[in-house]
């Protein structure tokens, strides 16, 4: 192996040239990435560095000197396509590299709303450093935002948001917030908590039109038929894979880069890793599509081994974080299908961890400022977990002890 190319310098594309190095390969890297600087963590642009505690340094994986020192060529530029039969990406430049293996790690792009005065100036999605650097500035002279989707992003932008004394509406189609990823009892723990901290929370409602005035944003018109007055609209409805190279290639694509157990696509010279890919779990029951810094890191280590000739059927624990106000949710495992819940911890101590079994075995664990059963549980799921929702709720029961 004497070149491998990596398309996307992100979370996952940073991490297997960073993980390739580490593990003494000694041959070419080339990171080809589209976005400008240094690569960057995502994480922060909607907390930390949204509310302005860090710095833009404080993002990057590594400081400039480190590509150097490891041999790895950064290229800013765009790969407008694969060519299988020739081995090589093509960029926008007009020049091609060439590879002996190519890792796919395009990530993902913000869902657009499909309405009317999306374009307005004001409306932004949250995706890039460069989003974030547009809004942030915007946070200082505005009275009313909307936010369009109570997801993750959208409720941690409410949340800085409300922190800096903005007024903030949050539209949200399902009947509570972060619905598609959290239990009911977690999800109706931080509905209480966004509306403690001034948010209005608008459920079962959904945005028909941005409306605007000289090019900018001035309200929205909700499904029910009501205005609402807004200087920002922030969305975060979901995100879609950047898999068109893939698709083109003829690499078999069903949201997302279908990958095999080795994380390799249809084309073994080609893996696919982070949030563009769809792989199979022990933790699922059908391929998912994961977009969390876990699966992106965990992905990228896996295909580095493999590729130093450690092969090992790609089987981690899902995990995932929030930071929502004073609240930090951890979440271990994929609740998806869980059928009965038990409580460790009360929503009114914030301090909460919800169990989720799906036909008496244990699938997650999501946990708000709980750390030490946030780390049990990835200890507990780990491993063949034999917990019944009985022993769960007996009282005085604690995971770390289960642990041992
Ligand atoms: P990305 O990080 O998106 O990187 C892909 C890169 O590829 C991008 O730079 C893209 O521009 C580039 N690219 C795409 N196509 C091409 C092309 N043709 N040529 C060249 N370059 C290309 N996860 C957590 O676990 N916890 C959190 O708290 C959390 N918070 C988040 C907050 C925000 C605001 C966002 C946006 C994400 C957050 N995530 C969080 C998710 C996490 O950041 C992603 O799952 C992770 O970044 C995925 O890594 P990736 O490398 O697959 O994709």
């Amino acid at each position: 192996l004497n070149s491998v190319v990596i398309v996307g310098a992100g979370q996952a594309g940073f991490q297997v040239a960073s993980s390739l190095r580490q593990d003494g390969y000694a041959g070419r890297i080339t990171i080809v990435g589209d976005e400008p600087g240094v690569p960057y963590q995502r994480p922060p642009l909607s907390k930390a560095y949204l509310l302005g505690k860090i710095g833009a340094h404080a993002l990057r994986f590594r400081p400039p000197e480190y590509f150097d020192e490891h041999r790895i060529d950064r290229l800013h530029d765009s790969v407008i396509a694969i060519d299988r039969a020739h081995r090589c990406v093509r960029l926008t430049s007009g020049t091609s590299v060439e590879y002996d293996h190519l890792v796919l790690a395009m990530g993902a792009r913000n869902r657009v709303p499909a309405v009317p005065g999306v374009e307005l100036d004001g409306v932004f999605g949250l995706r890039t450093l460069a989003d974030t650097d547009a809004l942030s500035p915007r946070l200082g002279s505005i009275e009313n935002a909307v936010v369009v989707g109570a997801g993750f992003i959208g409720l941690e932008f409410a949340a800085v948001a409300a922190a800096k004394g903005i007024k903030v509406h949050v539209l949200e189609i399902a009947d509570r917030p972060m619905a598609r990823a959290l239990s009911r009892p977690m999800s109706e723990l931080f509905a209480q908590a966004h509306r403690g901290w001034g948010v209005t929370l608008d459920l079962q409602q959904g945005l028909v039109r941005i409306v605007g005035k000289s090019g900018k944003v001035t309200g929205v018109e909700t499904s029910d038929g009501r205005h609402l007055q807004a200087d920002l609209v922030v969305y975060g409805i979901g995100v879609l894979p950047n898999a068109e190279l893939a698709v083109a290639a003829g690499l078999d694509v069903a949201n997302g880069i279908r990958v095999n157990e080795l994380l390799q696509t249809s084309d073994p010279a080609i893996s696919a890793i982070g949030d563009v890919a769809s792989f199979t779990s022990p933790y699922a029951n059908t391929p998912i599509r994961l977009e969390s810094v876990q699966n992106a890191v965990d992905q990228a280590r896996s295909v580095a081994a493999r590729l130093m000739g450690k092969p090992v059927p790609y089987a981690a624990l899902p995990w995932f974080w929030t930071d929502q106000g004073e609240l930090k949710l951890q979440i271990a495992g994929l609740s998806d299908g869980h059928d009965e819940t038990v409580l460790l911890g009360s929503p009114e101590s914030r301090q909460m961890s919800v169990l989720c079994f799906r036909q008496g075995r244990l699938i997650a664990v999501e946990s708000v400022n709980r750390p030490v059963d946030h780390m049990s549980s990835r200890k507990i799921l780990g491993r063949a977990v034999t917990l019944t929702p009985a022993q769960a709720a007996e009282p005085g029961f604690d995971l770390k002890a289960y642990e041992l």
